[in-house]
């Protein structure tokens, strides 16, 4: 217990930190605790420390957590790739989709959102150094991309998400100018997201502009393989 909340304390003042530095709001900043291949008693004890937005990549393991947490007041963010076949059931149980990388997957979580909940919150995430490995689109794909989304009614659009190759790069000061110029030729009503930075480089990604932070070592410890 005391170990999860010094972890979360230590993470927190990072945040802090970066925010001052870059002379920016830190309450503009959100930490997203990344809890995949991490145990429901951790989940637990970071919930009982007040976090509250939680990140999950395997669909599977994702929809248990969130079944044995369902009293609970917490924001689940799904973060992995999308296989189609798999759209409803994030529709379903998630309150925002970071992995967002083609309209087909788009227009199907829109088509099966739930009429009851509100519409589900996305980001588009950017495979920003051209990786053949990775998802995610190609920048010179996002605006176009996003213009087809913002017409769903069952999806905000709120900015973009990315997985840079490796630290020092200027990745993460690249996706600050593409979110800008994605949100000045098109008017999108909810654009205001950034989600990069993890455990290794949030302070980086803080000084870019990030507004979601994806952390799960520096908060769990080592993930469970
Ligand atoms: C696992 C993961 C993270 C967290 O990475 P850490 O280095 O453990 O902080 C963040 N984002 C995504 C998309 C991930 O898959």
């Amino acid at each position: 217990m005391h170990n999860m909340s010094n972890k979360l304390t230590q993470v927190k003042s990072r945040i802090q930190q970066a925010a001052k530095s870059a002379n920016r709001n830190p309450d503009d900043i959100t930490l997203l605790a990344v809890s995949k291949k991490q145990s429901v008693e951790k989940v637990r004890e970071l919930i009982l420390q007040g976090q509250q937005d939680f990140g999950e990549n395997y669909l599977q393991e994702a929809i248990e957590k969130i079944e044995t947490l369902n009293d609970q007041q917490v924001r689940w963010h799904f973060i992995g790739p999308i296989q189609s076949n798999k759209t409803r059931s994030i529709a379903t149980h998630f309150d925002w989709v970071h992995s967002v990388d083609r309209l087909k997957v788009a227009q199907r979580l829109n088509d099966q959102r739930p009429e009851h909940l509100p519409p589900l919150k996305i980001c588009i995430q950017v495979n920003i150094d051209g990786e053949d490995t990775k998802s995610g689109v190609n920048p010179s794909e996002v605006a176009t991309l996003c213009r087809e989304i913002a017409k769903l009614d069952k999806i905000e659009m709120h900015g973009l998400m990315c997985i840079p190759a490796k630290e020092g790069t200027d990745a993460f000061t690249r996706m600050q100018a593409l979110f800008k110029a994605v949100g000045d030729e098109i008017s999108l009503h909810h654009w205001d997201t950034l989600s990069m930075g993890m455990s290794a480089d949030l302070e980086e990604a803080i000084d870019a502009g990030s507004t979601i932070v994806r952390v799960g070592t520096a908060l769990f410890g080592e993930r469970k393989v």
